[in-house]
């Protein structure tokens, strides 16, 4: 059974063991390209796949079987495992902890179709909807403190991960990455008294060099300190800390940026792989009151990374990002890409 390990250097988990030795060693070896409807996401091959935890169907069809519009199913190679004890141990100096929590593929249409982007708009909407549902339906067990949403979207990739899809992480730990957005924004709403990210929406409308797109709901725009190149984050504009609070004529706008910005990236950069994250708030527990003004400083997002450029050893040793491509190049050549 996987584990979840604390590096006490820096302060980062690790979870480790979630594939035997020879699933691993299997997984070096070059991966064939799939027979035709042979996939396992494709409508017909639900016997494929582990059974399904939820999903949009016609009404009239079982689970399991054909009809379905979006299908959630557990991940075979899953990081954590629903069920177990939770809490740390120790091992002599060292902490770990086990690694309750769950694993699962939203498969986002029973089409080969490899990108989210292609979809028609009111397919991605129903993807933004089941977001929303595994997010408030995960919230009934108590062990856990977070949900991560992303995807790792490989166009070019042969075998299953060429069918659109986004993975759901469902943590006993709020991440450390979200966990500093939490507390840079709670410091900066404690100083100033407005939220950190709608000050950030109004620089990018007065600067507009870094926005790539606006509708009446939500802005696109490359970040003033992008990381990466061609980096992109999706804001709604009405502060919302909570991604499950956003109505349907909301996602409507949401699925009708991501849809566009993610489309100009595969136009200007020849469809490269990417990654993208939903940052809402965590589960608000154990420690009620801990988040006092959480509903007010925090504000969800989503992070597009396209990924482009190889990771080197300075940022790995340094921590420090070299991003070759000023930011508002990057913006310029997406709202410019047709
Ligand atoms: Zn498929
Ligand atoms: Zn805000
Ligand atoms: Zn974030």
């Amino acid at each position: 059974m996987p584990e979840l390990r604390k590096d006490l250097m820096t302060h980062k988990w690790v979870i480790t063991g979630t594939k035997t030795e020879e699933e691993f060693m299997q997984s070096l070896r070059p991966q064939k390209e799939i027979p035709d409807g042979q996939c396992f996401f494709c409508e017909g091959n639900e016997s494929l796949t582990l059974p399904e935890i939820y999903s949009l169907r016609k009404f009239d069809t079982k689970p399991n079987t054909k009809g379905w519009q979006v299908r959630v199913v557990p991940s075979k190679s899953a990081a954590f495992k629903i069920e177990g004890p939770e809490g740390k141990i120790g091992h002599g100096i060292y902490d770990l902890m086990n690694n309750i929590g769950a694993h699962e593929l939203i498969i986002e249409s029973p089409k080969h179709i490899k990108n989210i982007s292609d979809l028609p708009l009111e397919d991605i909407v129903r993807v933004l909807k089941v977001y929303q549902s595994r997010i408030s339906d995960l919230a009934n067990d108590d062990r856990l403190r977070y949900v991560l949403i992303f995807k790792n979207q490989r166009p070019q990739s042969p075998y299953r991960y060429g069918h659109t899809h986004s993975q759901l992480a469902a943590l006993p730990l709020i991440p450390k990455v979200v966990k500093e957005e939490l507390i840079y924004s709670r410091n900066y709403f404690k100083y100033k008294e407005r939220c950190l990210f709608c000050d950030i929406i109004r620089q990018e409308q007065k600067d507009k060099s870094r926005i790539i797109e606006e509708n009446s709901d939500y802005i696109s725009f490359v970040p003033f300190a992008a990381k990466f190149p061609f980096e992109v984050q999706i804001m709604p504009k009405n502060h919302n800390a909570d991604y499950r609070r956003e109505t349907e004529s909301s996602l409507k706008n949401f699925a009708h940026i991501l849809k566009l910005s993610l489309s100009k990236i595969a136009v200007a950069l020849n469809d490269p792989p990417l990654n993208y994250v939903l940052h809402t708030i965590p589960y608000l527990r154990p420690v009620q009151g801990y988040w006092d003004t959480i509903y007010k400083d925090f504000h969800w997002h989503l992070e597009i990374n396209p990924q482009i450029v190889e990771i080197t050893g300075f940022e790995l040793g340094s921590g420090y990002h070299i991003q070759p491509l000023l930011p508002e190049i990057c913006a310029k050549i997406l709202r410019e890409a047709k």
